[in-house]
């Protein structure tokens, strides 16, 4: 029987991170996958809907700029979309794979192994691998855990993932429908509206059981966002319950039911079903192994599940699912059995995108957190249109906003940006919060000019009282001020 050091199942981006950083300490792994290198984080997750999203406000600013060019606006094709995605997806996949066996060729090819197949645990030590019908038995000192996850399915609606489909079925679409309804108005179901009502092919409906989308995120993030599905022609039914949903001659027709006591009939072509997901833990294992598992994922401890040599990672465990955080945990894990990992494994300063209209990065706390958690802050914010090089892009709209302790050391708390270029203006921050620094170090930074990180600069300035623009007078665009127990008071220097 075949002895590895560490068996890793699932190969999407946790597994495979946890692979790749167990041959740092030379130590004999396999990685078993069951279906596509890569998983969630390539097909039908995150690469294919971020190549989606990209694909649909490149279309959205075109169409956008078109009297500019003297054009009348061109029909998107869905085939030629689709075919992109699916390139992009390959790429990614490809090049997972070819490193693979690239390493196999080389100093590496004793350690690393890899296996297409479904895996079970036996025991805690011996992993069975069925492949193409035929079945194999391995012997491993250690075992990860690492199967991800899969969209969750509400028994009451009829998904066939051809009309009623879930972030799996997007792919198999034919053409743009013509009208949508998403059900559910999480980050996922609000990407997905973003994308599709930005191809300007889609009427789009979102139904949403509270008054607004998102509803962890702060109001005057959500008010923009609102604000421009909205102008993109998104239907968003508030403080509704999707009562039924039937496939009715071949088209999806739904029943609400308000807050209000009313009810009404929607028909459209297609529903899209986005209200979360379950961790694959069915048939992993063998009853006699006894992990513990609750509603929400694997039961861990840092990474370690309740049998000392079997560890979960990922979104199989139920903390945030992210492609970043699953290769964080995967590299904690493999750094906890084999070494020491050089830091802790915290969640609290994981930067975050969602892509919408506009995209929104953040990172730490958001106004809604600190207040939970009972914390004062210093809360500065500043609009776009004050930062140059969001006046040169022609695009204005957004602003960045900057929470720090309410004390003279002015430590980060938690930063959001929404706007234009988000996700690469927050780095700057993340890496402060992660060092535990004050904002004195970005105050003094000289930025490249111009970029929207000054504009991160301008809020740091303001809070020490030295900011170009002073909040003062160029009110509603420029704002600092302490939030002492919910109720905010301007600071004046
Ligand atoms: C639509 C969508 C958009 C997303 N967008 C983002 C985003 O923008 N940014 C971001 O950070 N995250 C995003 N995510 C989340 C991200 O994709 C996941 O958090 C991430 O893929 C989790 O990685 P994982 O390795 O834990 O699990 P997975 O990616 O699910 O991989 C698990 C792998 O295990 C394999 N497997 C399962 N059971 C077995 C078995 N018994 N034997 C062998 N193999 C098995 C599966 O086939 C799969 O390949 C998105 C997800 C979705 C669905």
């Amino acid at each position: 029987m075949a002895k590895y050091d560490l068996v890793i199942i699932g190969a999407g981006p946790s597994g495979y991170a946890a692979a790749m950083r167990a041959l740092d300490f030379k130590k004999k792994v396999l990685l078993i996958e069951k279906n596509k290198v890569g998983g969630a984080g390539v097909t039908n997750g995150a690469l294919s809907s971020k190549t989606w999203w990209e694909l649909s406000r490149e279309t959205s600013t075109f169409r956008k700029n078109l009297k500019r060019y003297n054009i009348e606006v061109p029909s998107v094709s869905f085939t030629d979309i689709q075919a992109e995605v699916l390139r992009a997806v390959s790429e990614r996949k490809g090049m997972l794979e070819e490193h693979m066996a690239l390493l196999a060729q080389s100093s590496y090819s004793n350690l690393l192994e890899f296996r297409f197949g479904e895996a079970r645990l036996l025991s805690a030590n011996q992993v069975e691998i069925t492949s193409g019908g035929v079945k194999s038995v391995v012997q491993t000192d250690y075992i990860i855990l690492a199967t991800g996850s899969r969209p969750r399915y509400l028994p009451e609606l009829p998904i066939d993932e051809k009309l009623v489909m879930t972030s799996e079925g997007i792919e198999k679409m034919t053409d743009f429908p013509e009208s949508m309804v998403i059900v559910g108005a999480g980050v996922i179901g609000c990407e997905y509206a973003t994308i599709f009502s930005g191809f300007g092919r889609t009427k789009v409906h979102l139904i949403d059981k509270g008054d607004r989308i998102l509803p962890f995120e702060d109001e005057d993030v959500v008010k923009i966002i609102e604000r421009n599905m909205e102008n993109n022609g998104v239907l968003i039914h508030r403080n509704s319950r999707l009562l039924t949903m039937k496939v009715v001659n071949g088209r999806v027709e739904y029943e609400l039911e308000y807050t209000d006591g009313s009810r009404e009939i929607f028909n459209v072509e297609k529903a899209l079903v986005s209200v979360g997901r379950v961790a694959n833990v069915e048939n992993l294992w063998e009853e006699k192994v006894g992990i513990n598992v609750d509603k929400r994922g694997i039961e861990n401890n840092d990474t370690q599940t309740n049998i000392s040599n079997i560890y979960a990672i990922g979104d199989l465990t139920a903390d945030i699912s992210l492609v970043n955080v699953g290769e964080l945990e995967g590299r904690y894990a493999v750094e906890r059995i084999f070494g020491k990992p050089d830091r802790k494994l915290v969640y609290e300063n994981i930067s975050t995108i969602m892509f919408l209209s506009p995209e929104v990065a953040s990172v730490g706390l958001n106004e809604i957190q600190a207040k939970e958690k009972g914390i004062d802050y210093k809360v500065v914010s500043l609009e776009y249109s004050t930062i140059p090089r969001a006046i040169a892009k022609r695009n204005t709209q957004g602003f960045i906003k900057l929470l720090v302790t309410n004390d003279t050391s002015m430590k980060i708390l938690g930063m959001k940006v929404v706007g234009n270029q988000a996700s690469s203006a927050i780095q700057a921050v993340a890496v402060l919060i992660s060092m535990d620094k004050g904002i004195e170090e970005l105050a003094e930074c000289v930025h490249p000019h111009p970029s929207i990180t000054e504009g991160i600069q301008e809020c740091v300035r303001m809070l020490m009282g030295k900011s170009l623009f002073k909040p003062s007078a160029l009110r509603g665009r420029l704002s600092c001020r302490t939030c002492i127990k919910g109720a905010y008071e301007d600071i004046v220097f």
